[in-house]
């Protein structure tokens, strides 16, 4: 039987239920957070966390897998007592979430170094617990797969190979990134069924998603909510498509809610966020928005329970297992 690490230890994954694969209770600035710690409201953010996973359960989920890495304030203490008070299951990563810039000390060490330290947190533990980490995550983006996007790429695929831990990948289909970013895996030597490119359902190109999947990675249609980047219409005209080619056993069903985020915690100050809002730039974003809306509109378009069990069910339980 596969398993698979939890903050609450590890698991056989037949445990994990239906499963969120990219969401985020928890992100912020780490070095905002380092300096200026008073503009933090740690009761405010935990208590939002909280709620938002009992409407998660409420849902029938079981397992949240939160892909917070460096540069978006991973904490897996916090991120361990929100599973102890929520009963939810969460899955934590480690990896470097940039588009671009590195810091010093990572820009002047090599990729096996950086391996080595992605590998102690999947196999002696992170920040000094010993929660392990499931998952390796990375990113590319606007800036595309440059020199610094490349290292951490080339570390996080050298300690999959060594560990057997799965890659997800922040992607930028309309940077065209998706394809350089396999290719830098498969070079590597990852495995295609350890791979998955997230934010894939950003785009409705079906010739981009199509040439991805014939390499055999999964694709993350993972930021439903998200209409800035795409409308819900298309994200959902083009899983039903994807599904009539079939392609289930390949795709992810997520929303990439981000509580800071959404709450004007972090990246935007709330006024902003209203701003946003108001300008139809995520009007239906929350974790629960699938369940709410996008589940029941794809079922009338045809998606069956089975279909939906694979995406959110079997496809983790493959992809996690090790
Ligand atoms: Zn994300």
């Amino acid at each position: 039987m596969a398993t698979v690490e939890t903050v609450g230890g590890r698991i056989d994954v037949d445990e994990l239920g239906l499963t969120l694969i990219h969401e985020h209770f928890f992100s912020s600035d780490e070095a905002v957070t380092a300096q200026w710690p008073h503009v933090r409201d740690y009761d405010r953010e935990f208590q939002l966390a909280v709620e938002t996973a009992q409407a998660v359960k409420s849902h029938g989920v079981k397992t949240v897998v939160e892909p917070t890495a460096m540069l978006l304030g991973r904490d897996v203490r916090a991120s361990q007592r929100l599973a102890q008070e929520s009963g939810l299951q969460i899955i934590v990563c480690t990896g470097v979430y940039t588009y671009d810039h590195l810091p010093q000390f990572l820009l002047n060490r090599s990729e096996d170094f950086i391996a080595d330290l992605f590998v102690h947190d999947i196999e002696q533990g992170i920040q000094g617990t010993d929660i392990k980490a499931a998952f390796l995550k990375c990113a590319a983006d606007e800036a595309g797969v440059n020199e610094r996007v490349e290292k951490v790429h080339r570390a996080a695929a050298r300690a999959s190979v060594r560990t057997g831990a799965p890659i997800m990948a922040h992607s930028r289909p309309a940077s065209d990134t998706g394809g350089r970013q396999v290719e830098i895996f498969l070079e590597e030597g990852v495995a295609p069924e350890k791979i998955q490119i997230a934010h894939t359902g950003d785009t409705d190109d079906l010739d981009y998603i199509q040439r991805l999947l014939d390499q055999g990675v999964y694709i993350g249609l993972d930021r439903y909510g998200i209409d800035l980047f795409l409308p819900t219409p298309q994200r959902n005209a083009t899983t039903l498509e994807l599904l009539g080619r079939g392609h289930v056993e390949r795709m992810f069903l997520s929303q990439d809610f981000d509580v800071p985020i959404a709450n004007g915690l972090d990246w935007y100050p709330p006024e902003v966020v209203e701003e946003l809002q108001a300008a139809g730039a995520a009007t239906d974003w929350s974790m629960t928005f699938l369940f709410e809306s996008v589940i029941p509109t794809l079922k009338e378009g045809g998606m069956t329970d089975e279909q939906l069990n694979t995406m959110m069910v079997e496809n983790p339980k493959r992809w996690l297992g090790v």
